[in-house]
């Protein structure tokens, strides 16, 4: 099988789109999306109306919980919980219906999927380092766990002291030895310093994981985030991807 993995779109159409017309060139068998579909982009409706389309697992992140009051969202900041606010109120009430059933993660054709951490995933916490990284290796069964949530491409390997920071297009062999956490990164909303959208593909059958970076028309989003009046610190990132 070999999958495109996508994860934080965050209402970015434009990259969405970018994203998925890149994918269709691909040959996948098939699209999973590890959640964050909306908050901070003014497109929250039309990434969810895409992707349901397209992807056929798609997860919750804390994002598309928090603008239906699924969680608490005292811990965001400021520029996000605006945003939170923002989606809630231009939600249609099919979005929320939807996004309300997300599941937390998904175990398929061998791979573990969840948006932020295999031990309680609902907790939301970040895998920045590899101390992060050693616990959360126990939690789940198989060889590779994919999440999203720092939009940080990284790779974690079980045992060993380093990692892989794949910030540009690059691709790994997964041996069959190993096992790993990988990070797709962000489509919509990257923040390793490289504004174009990340996802990756991986292959099972050659073991072949690849992330590629794709550019979008940012002007167009920063266009629409202003009409919509979202705060200038979220427009601003996206020009460098931090
Ligand atoms: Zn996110």
């Amino acid at each position: 099988m070999r999958f495109a993995i996508l994860s934080d779109i965050h209402g970015n159409l434009e990259a969405l789109q970018a994203v998925i017309q890149h994918i269709e060139h691909e040959s996948v068998d098939e699209i999973i999306c590890l959640g964050d579909i909306v908050g901070y982009g003014p497109n929250p409706n039309e990434c969810i109306e895409l992707i349901r389309e397209k992807a056929t697992i798609i997860l919750a992140g804390n994002h598309d919980y928090a603008p239906i009051g699924k969680i608490d969202t005292s811990y965001f900041n400021n520029y996000a919980k605006i945003a939170i606010e923002w989606t809630g109120d231009v939600l249609k009430p099919e979005s929320k219906n939807f996004l309300s059933k997300l599941p937390l993660f998904e175990q398929h054709a061998g791979i573990f999927l969840v948006h932020a951490t295999p031990h309680q995933p609902g907790e939301w916490k970040y895998i920045f380092s590899l101390d992060d990284a050693i616990e959360q290796f126990l939690s789940f069964e198989g060889q590779i766990c994919f999440i999203g949530h720092s939009h940080s491409p990284v790779i974690f390997i079980e045992g060993k002291n380093y990692n892989y920071h794949l910030s540009y297009e690059n691709k790994l062999h997964v041996r069959n030895d190993e096992r790993l956490i990988i990070n797709v990164g962000s489509v919509g909303q990257p923040r390793d310093m490289n504004p174009n959208s990340a996802y990756a593909i991986f292959d099972t059958e050659t073991q072949g994981y690849c992330l590629n970076r794709i550019e979008y028309d940012i002007v167009k989003t920063q266009k629409k985030m202003k009409a919509a009046d979202l705060p200038g610190f979220l427009i601003a990132r996206l020009q460098v991807g931090q």
